[in-house]
């Protein structure tokens, strides 16, 4: 049978809810480390690196959806000792650093109702 003089009618689909991709507020994708940077002053572009949200857990999709993320190297990631995921030290200071950023276009308020508490 032929159908080319038909109109189908467009299916209606149900519109997902997109979850937001903004860029990181901190740091630019472009093969540097953030920590090399903030800890060593090193500006070197490295082979790999890995997307790190700041804020992990329960609220990694909030950090997504907020740009609280940066690059990071290997060592400083998971391998070495100040590796973010190793070192508790560094994951605070992240923790803190990512806020400030935030407040920087936001209240505290607005802050503390997204992630749950202030680190500052
Ligand atoms: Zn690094
Ligand atoms: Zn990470």
């Amino acid at each position: 049978m032929d159908q080319s003089g038909l109109i189908f009618p467009k299916t209606q689909k149900k519109k997902k809810k997109r979850m937001k991709h903004p860029k990181s507020l901190l740091h630019e994708k472009n093969g540097t480390c953030y920590l090399c940077m903030l800890l060593d002053g090193n500006y070197k572009k490295h082979l790999f690196i890995d997307e790190h949200h700041i804020f992990g857990g329960p609220n990694r999709k909030h950090s997504e959806e907020t740009g609280m993320k940066v690059w990071l190297c290997l060592d400083h990631h998971t391998m070495g000792p100040l590796a973010v995921h190793n070192c508790p030290e560094t994951m605070r200071l992240l923790h803190r650093i990512g806020q400030q950023e935030y407040e920087r276009t936001h209240s505290r308020q607005q802050f503390i109702e997204i992630f749950g508490k202030s680190y500052l």
